[in-house]
């Protein structure tokens, strides 16, 4: 069995309201998972009731091989950040990791290794005699951080962890937090509506949307093989470009060209004769040179965005908008007009009701 399994796990709250519906998931041990949504879509409350500060109305949550619906947290060994990461103000950073484990009637000789060792995993070794007032952001939450994996659990759960940090520090405590845990080995949950603190830490992402998961896979899994338009166009940034277009023997046209659907879709093109479909292709997945195995598209420029390292070109075609990424190399002759391409395999399609995929990139 896997380190962590929750089965169809439900959260309905006593005003009736239905947070998380059916949620299923097998962590293996050390995994580094982090759930990923909009505000509101059911992450904390998942994760609370993995940590045992909320009931889990429906469903089984195992620990190992054992049901631990109804152990407290403490029993379930696990070890929480959150995003607010209250320190004891009154108490040097010392004190602050050394708390948990003196009321734990840790002997102190050990306290003062255990100390000293997450100090140094976390930077924080010139800091011990510090108050929590004099630390900054990032130095204050390496602290929290510091509290958790000083307990050697299991489990590390972390809500929302670098919100209150500026870009920067989010940066640096980003790959911090990647390196404790490949020091620890700890199964790690984390909570996020960033993107791009999902794809850049996680081992899988859990991408969440109105209490339901949409899609469970490694960062590349659904950023090239996104399940429906929900996870194609909240993974990525700038996100994925859609065009609704009505298919029409066989084929669909679009800002100056026609696309064969059987050779993407097979014989479930037919299936889609006279309805509408959505084709999604990613700002990054262009060339502005022509290509063979692509199709060539036309779009009116309305404004680049030049941020450095590349350009968002954005523009209209057919009259709905889109954005392209492109080399500012390649933006010194753009013209009103642009001619771009974008190879087969990097257009998805979407049923336009259901907005499910129908054919993905085989990348
Ligand atoms: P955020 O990123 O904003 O923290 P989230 O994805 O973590 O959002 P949750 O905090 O899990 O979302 O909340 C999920 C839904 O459950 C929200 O619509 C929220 O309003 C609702 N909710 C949370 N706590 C309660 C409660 N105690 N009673 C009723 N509804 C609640």
């Amino acid at each position: 069995m896997a380190y962590l399994t929750l089965k169809n796990v439900n959260k309905i709250y006593p005003n009736g309201f239905h947070a998380v519906h059916d949620f299923n998931l097998e962590a293996e041990k050390g995994e580094f998972i982090v759930f990923v949504g909009p505000s509101g879509c059911g992450k904390s409350t998942t994760l609370r009731m993995i940590a045992g500060l909320e009931d889990i109305s429906k469903g089984e949550f195992f620990i190992r091989d054992q049901l631990v619906n109804t152990w407290g947290p403490r029993e379930r060994e696990v070890a929480m950040v959150f995003q607010s990461y209250a320190l004891y103000p009154h108490m040097s950073v010392y004190d602050n990791l050394a708390f948990g484990l003196s009321l734990q009637g840790v002997d102190e000789d050990v306290i003062d290794e255990r100390v000293q060792k997450t100090a140094k995993i976390l930077g924080l070794t010139d800091y011990l005699d510090r108050m929590p007032r004099a630390l900054s952001g990032g130095q204050r939450q390496r602290v929290a951080v510091g509290r958790s994996i000083i307990r050697k659990v299991g489990i590390f759960l972390m809500d929302e962890p670098l919100s209150n940090l500026d870009a920067k520090q989010r940066v640096t405590m980003r790959s911090e937090i990647t390196q404790i845990h490949r020091e620890t080995g700890a199964t790690t949950i984390y909570v996020t509506h960033d993107q791009t603190e999902a794809m850049t830490m996680a081992d899988r992402i859990v991408v969440m949307k109105d209490g339901y998961v949409q899609q469970i896979g490694t960062p590349k899994d659904v950023y090239f093989h996104p399940n429906n338009m929900f996870v194609a166009g909240f993974i990525g940034e700038p996100p994925m470009n859609f065009v609704r277009l009505t298919v029409s023997q066989g084929c669909i046209a679009v800002a100056g060209s026609t696309i064969d659907l059987v050779p993407l879709l097979g014989s479930r093109a037919a299936d889609y004769e006279g309805k509408e479909i959505v084709m999604g292709f990613r700002p990054e997945a262009i060339t502005l040179s022509l290509q063979e195995h692509a199709c060539q598209l036309e779009g009116s420029v309305e404004l680049t965005e030049m941020l450095g390292d590349n350009v968002n070109v954005y523009i209209t075609l057919d009259g709905e908008p889109a954005i392209l990424k492109v080399s500012p190399h390649e933006t010194s002759e753009l013209d009103s007009l642009l001619s771009f391409c974008i190879p087969y395999e990097n257009i998805y399609l979407f049923d336009a009701q259901t907005e499910q995929a129908i054919a993905a990139n085989n990348l």
